[in-house]
């Protein structure tokens, strides 16, 4: 059995846990309903809570998602996370019905341009205090903080990650606001490593929130996933974790069920340790899903990419496929094909340069063609 000495990590209460300290890793995941949709929304917080979840997010864009999760609350006992987007306000009317609130450090200029970012968060951290809510600095390898990108190299993603949660948590402390914690994600798991690593270096009493986003679909994004939870967790570092997989609703236990199977396998030295990620292969990226989906055919899409692609094993291209037209234009940046869908159509991307909008009848075709064209270059 290995001896893990866990990074001396500041507690933080969600709910009825708490995280960091010695407490235990807690595994934690998303809803993927519509928010409005009150019945399925509170459906799959059971279910994940059943499921051993310590806390759901939910995400709400709108008033009206705002409205649907006061109700939610009303019926369910699980720990709630909200998810805020551009909508940084909302967080005053969300935080009396949940126990943290996530915030994106690249999505803070968005609405009000004219406002600072530290405003913006003083805002959010007096509405958490004011509610007992605990923070999440989520920051995400696809929406970074665009005046720290732009200071660096575009081929250097993880140095401006990195600078923009320091700078969050600074920001943070300054203001007496201790009770957050923090995530780097990428799709990358040696990147999720690197990041995570360099972060926990420098403030090592921060509790982390451990993911491979868009890990795409079992078994690969639990692969994917462990990679990089055995390089972290086995060396102290992670005190709470998601594993996101691009799966069904009534599915959605099973990425509950792979968070706690990682956590406990890394602690009784069932490790895969020394295995590094092979990216000279396919490398299928897809996003979770969540509450912005806007057709639900986005899942079987996702499956049926993965299906037609296996004829592209052997080239080391990546594809990104993305469930909404929030996230998916900024998440599929740096795949060499990107696909996010909308209602009705599938927008296709190769690199930066978007080539279209496709039926959903239409788009696996196209998508052939380009991936060919790659192959042949
Ligand atoms: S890409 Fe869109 S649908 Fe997918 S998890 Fe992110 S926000 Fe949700």
């Amino acid at each position: 059995m290995p001896d893990i000495q866990r990074n001396p990590t500041r507690p933080v209460k969600i709910g009825t846990i708490t995280i960091g300290a010695d407490n235990r890793i807690a595994v934690q995941s998303m809803t993927a309903t519509k928010t409005t949709d009150v019945d399925a929304t509170v459906a799959l917080v059971n279910l994940m809570q059943d499921a051993g979840a310590d806390v759901v997010r939910i995400a709400v864009d709108s008033k009206k998602d705002a409205a649907a999760l006061a109700e939610i609350r009303r019926q369910t006992t699980a720990n709630l996370s909200v998810d805020l987007q551009e909508n940084y306000r909302l967080a005053q009317v969300v935080a009396p019905h949940v126990d943290k609130i996530r915030y994106n450090p690249g999505h803070l200029y968005h609405h009000e341009i004219e406002k600072h970012w530290q405003e913006k968060v003083r805002f959010i951290a007096g509405v958490a205090n004011d509610n007992a809510c605990a923070i999440r600095v989520g920051v995400n390898c696809g929406s970074v903080d665009p005046a720290k990108k732009d200071k660096y190299d575009n081929e250097d993603s993880i140095t401006p990650m990195l600078e923009s949660a320091l700078e969050h948590c600074e920001f943070l402390d300054s203001i007496n606001f201790t009770r957050y914690c923090v995530s780097l994600k990428d799709s990358d798991p040696a990147k999720v490593i690197e990041v995570n690593k360099r972060f926990a270096a420098k403030r090592p009493e921060i509790p982390l929130h451990l993911g491979v986003t868009e890990a795409g679909m079992p078994p690969e994004g639990i692969i994917k996933t462990r990679i990089a939870f055995e390089q972290l967790i086995g060396f102290g570092i992670g005190d709470t974790v998601r594993v996101s997989l691009t799966l069904p609703n009534k599915r959605k236990g099973e990425e509950i069920a792979a968070g706690h199977s990682i956590v406990e396998d890394i602690y009784a030295g069932r490790v895969r340790s020394v295995v590094t990620f092979d990216t000279n292969t396919l490398n299928i990226i897809s996003c979770p899903s969540c509450s912005r989906v806007e057709n639900e055919a986005f899942v079987e899409l996702a499956e049926q990419v993965k299906e037609m692609t296996q004829y592209a094993k052997q080239h080391a291209i990546t594809i990104a496929v993305m469930g909404c037209r929030v996230n998916g234009p900024g998440e599929t940046d740096d795949a060499d094909l990107g696909l996010w869908c909308g209602p009705k159509v599938v927008n296709l991307k190769k690199g930066t340069e978007e080539l279209g909008a496709f039926g959903y009848d239409e788009i696996l075709p196209k998508l052939k063609d380009e991936l060919d064209k790659i192959i042949a270059t």
